[in-house]
């Protein structure tokens, strides 16, 4: 089963790349493709003669696609089982049960995406956003934790736009605070990639005072000219971003920033590209996963004329991460000294509050979290 990701052309690539190299390892095997690329294009997998199956992101969390699918089914499957995502309202049971390492553990309480940035495939792979209640949320995080997980993290596609389907509509703050106040033994809460102009106050009050929320936020940024931001149909401008991540750092000195970046979207100047390499040092972003921009059939960013062309593209991306880079080189030395709760996801390495590695050159128990001194860095890590 190949389950593969539409984020990106290259992305795509590498699951037909990899679907070729599996039919001739496994001549034997029957090959079914799904995920967000199968979900987006279904024609070009099922052109492929290595694939014997094509299912949709919601087919392939019901359990009579595989009966159906198994040796001993009597009947006929159809080759492409893929339906409308649009259509979907519902969050599959699933969505809450995912597991990270053996000491952290990812619940998703949403997924898909009512937005629609214009270079952006994911709401056509994922559908339009839908929220799990936080009843259903609590109770899971309380079974992790009595499990022994000592940290949960929660995700969702758009995760601030969590709770917008449900009864009174509540915010990713309140579930936040929820969580914090029903599971006190849960020692750990992080909460992953977020779109910063849609924080609520509840959240901004969480970071202010919960020290069991973690000092790392992963943010949606995009890009750091409001030309641009505009054409990418964001919601923030720059000042926006720079503002919020003065704010929470206002309210939670040692918060640190991660951050998406997109190197090359059409019509990008060399100024813009200026604004966007500033907005690191600006909102003093740490962790930057820098996306070339790669063009996706079916967006509107795909149709503008003025493409930037590949090698300004690669360029200008090595650029940001040259400066992504000092950023982390600049938060590993302020470390050194101080002292961490790492929670440990193997006997060597663990990671500290603000999600950095550490590593120990004696074993420490999996699972556990342990303070430890910074002694010094090597490479993108942090020696204890
Ligand atoms: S908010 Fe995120 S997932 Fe939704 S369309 Fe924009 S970039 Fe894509």
């Amino acid at each position: 089963m190949v389950n593969t990701c539409a984020v990106t052309a290259e992305a795509v690539r590498k699951s037909r790349q990899q679907i070729r190299r599996l039919r001739r390892e496994t001549p034997e095997a029957r090959i079914v493709v799904t995920g967000c690329a199968a979900q987006t294009e279904p024609a070009t997998f099922a052109a492929m003669t290595e694939v014997d199956t094509v299912i949709g992101n919601t087919e392939k969390m019901q359990p009579e696609t595989w009966t159906n699918m198994a040796p001993n089914f009597i009947g006929e499957t159809e080759k492409v089982q893929v339906d409308d995502i649009m259509s979907v309202t519902e969050t599959a049971g699933h969505l809450i049960d995912g597991f990270g390492t053996r000491s952290r553990a990812y619940v998703q309480v949403q997924n898909g995406c009512d937005h629609r940035c214009t270079f952006c495939i994911i709401p056509y792979g994922r559908g339009n956003s839908r929220s799990v209640p936080a009843g259903v949320v609590v109770d899971q995080i309380k079974r992790l934790v009595d499990k022994g997980y000592n940290e949960v993290v929660l995700t969702g596609v758009d995760l601030t736009s969590w709770g917008a389907d449900l009864p009174a509509t509540p915010k990713l703050g309140d579930l936040v605070m929820r969580i914090l106040r029903l599971v006190p033994d849960l020692p750990r809460l992080r909460i992953s990639s977020i779109d910063s102009i849609e924080v609520d106050e509840n959240l901004m009050q969480a970071i202010a005072t919960e020290k069991r929320l973690m000092p790392h936020l992963h943010l949606s940024l995009q890009h750091g000219d409001d030309m641009i931001l505009k054409r990418m149909a964001r919601r923030h401008l720059r000042d926006d971003a720079i503002a919020f991540c003065e704010d929470a750092r206002k309210l939670r000195p040692e918060m640190t920033f991660g951050a998406d970046i997109i190197a090359g979207f059409p019509t990008e100047s060399d100024a813009h590209f200026e604004n966007s390499l500033k907005l690191v040092s600006d909102c003093d972003l740490t962790w930057l996963h820098v996306f070339p921009y790669s063009k996706r059939i079916g967006t509107p960013a795909a149709k503008i004329p003025s493409q930037v062309n590949g090698k300004l593209i690669k360029e200008r991306a090595a650029k940001l991460r040259a400066a992504g880079d000092k950023q982390v080189a600049r938060h590993l030395t302020a470390q050194i000294g101080k002292t961490h709760h790492i929670l440990m996801e193997n006997p060597h390495m663990g990671r500290t509050e603000q999600f950095t590695e550490v590593t120990f050159a004696e074993p420490q128990t999996e699972g556990e979290i342990l303070r430890a001194r910074i002694l010094g860095t090597q490479g993108t890590q942090l020696t204890a």
